[in-house]
């Protein structure tokens, strides 16, 4: 069979594909600690799940909803943004799709043709790249300056070309961690609006911000910046709600339009049970979010010194948001005598039984993503296991 060339050219997820080997170790009885996982390890809080419930039993859920999604949802997400970011949207700037990763699938397919460049920062979150090149345009990278993990518009400069359209940021970030501050977006915001750049902003992990940080999103940011911004979130990573599958994109009408036009021919509408536990979340207690949030908090608090002080690994900037550490490990790499971080991964699943993802995978090799989705005890297990695997190996 002859595949496309389209396909030919993506990658697959890294994450994904490491989380299932972990998993496989597992299944075969091998007693792996997976901090690869990029999800929340909480349930959907019982009164999201009863919402579903009775959607499904009042027959609410049988029938195809519009392409864009049910208008309560949709109500329901403008005003929660509203009242975040002090805008004014209706129902017709929001669509509901299935999941944040479709919903920047849908941008890409919906804003670009062939040629036209994306600018991502690096590191960045898996998918973007390969969403852009299915969409036929070319991913470009900016990079940080040796030792950041946050960039500045030098970078984004430094990797501008005239065929660029699109910027897509995304703070807190997967996989660093990193929460970019209020002047920092400004200073972006403004670049890429005098650029006339179409500014994705995917604040997956928003509501996911320790010790005090605030978050600022682009669209809290002066009027231009709000104009040139398509705001891209979800619930997967706020409610503990991977598996429901619920993303939407904020913008103006015209957009939300095609991107209607986009879904209705595509995957249809996101299935109505996961639509209304969306709108039990959004229009909900928010209790269940602080509470995981403070998991995290505790978490995060507790692992970054005991990470910072294993051999060799470094991590320069205490981050502040979504549940990842995004560690340099070049140094324990070559004191343990590997020649590189994908071999060095590699052997502490093998031998410590601790799977990890490869910065490599995000576009930043030496480094290392660990989720802190999962509790303590076992964080606390990992990095015992690291130590003595560093220990080992020299
Ligand atoms: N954006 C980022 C940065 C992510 O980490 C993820 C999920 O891992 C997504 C978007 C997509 O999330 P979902 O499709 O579950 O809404």
């Amino acid at each position: 069979m002859q595949f496309s060339q389209r396909i030919l050219n993506v990658q697959p997820s890294a994450t994904l594909a490491l989380s299932a080997k972990a998993k496989a170790m597992q299944a075969q009885g091998i007693d792996v600690l997976n901090l690869t996982v990029g999800e929340p390890d909480f349930n959907t809080p019982t009164h999201i799940h009863q919402a579903a419930i009775k959607a499904i039993a009042d027959n609410q859920a049988d029938s195809y909803t519009a392409a864009t999604g049910i208008f309560p949802l949709r109500e329901a997400v403008a005003n929660f943004n509203n009242q975040q970011h002090g805008t004014n949207f209706t129902a017709k700037n929001v669509v509901v799709t299935v999941g944040g990763k479709f919903a920047l699938y849908a941008l890409s397919q919906v804003l670009l043709n062939p040629g036209d460049e994306v600018l991502i920062p690096l590191p960045a979150w898996v998918s973007y790249s390969e969403q852009v090149k299915l969409a036929g345009g070319v991913p470009v990278f900016a990079k940080p300056q040796a030792g950041q993990l946050k960039v500045t518009p030098a970078e984004l400069a430094a990797a501008w070309t005239p065929k660029t359209k699109v910027l897509i940021l995304n703070s807190p970030n997967n996989p660093t961690g990193e929460v970019y501050s209020k002047d920092e977006l400004l200073a972006i915001g403004e670049w890429a609006v005098a650029k006339d750049l179409t500014i994705i902003t995917d604040d997956m992990y928003g509501a996911l911000v320790y010790n005090g940080t605030q978050f600022t999103s682009l669209l809290d940011l002066t009027p231009a910046i709000k104009e040139h911004t398509i705001l891209v979130n979800g619930f997967s990573k706020a409610y503990a709600m991977t598996g429901w599958r619920v993303g939407y994109v904020i913008a103006n009408e015209a957009l939300i339009q095609r991107l209607g036009n986009f879904i209705g021919n595509t995957t249809g509408n996101l299935n109505a049970a996961s639509q209304y536990a969306a709108l039990a979340a959004i229009t909900g207690d928010q209790t269940c979010v602080e509470e995981m949030r403070q998991v995290y908090e505790e978490r995060l608090n507790t692992i970054f010194p005991l990470i910072n002080a294993l051999p060799g690994i470094s991590l320069v900037n205490k981050p502040s948001g979504a549940f990842y550490l995004f560690p340099d490990v070049s140094a324990a790499v070559s004191a343990t005598g590997f020649t590189s971080t994908d071999d060095f991964v590699a052997a502490v699943l093998q031998e410590a039984h601790v799977a990890l993802v490869p910065g490599k995978a995000f576009g930043m090799d030496g480094h290392v993503r660990l989720s802190y989705g999962t509790d303590l005890t076992t964080l606390k297990t990992a990095i015992q296991r690291l130590q003595n695997f560093i220990s080992d190996h020299q």
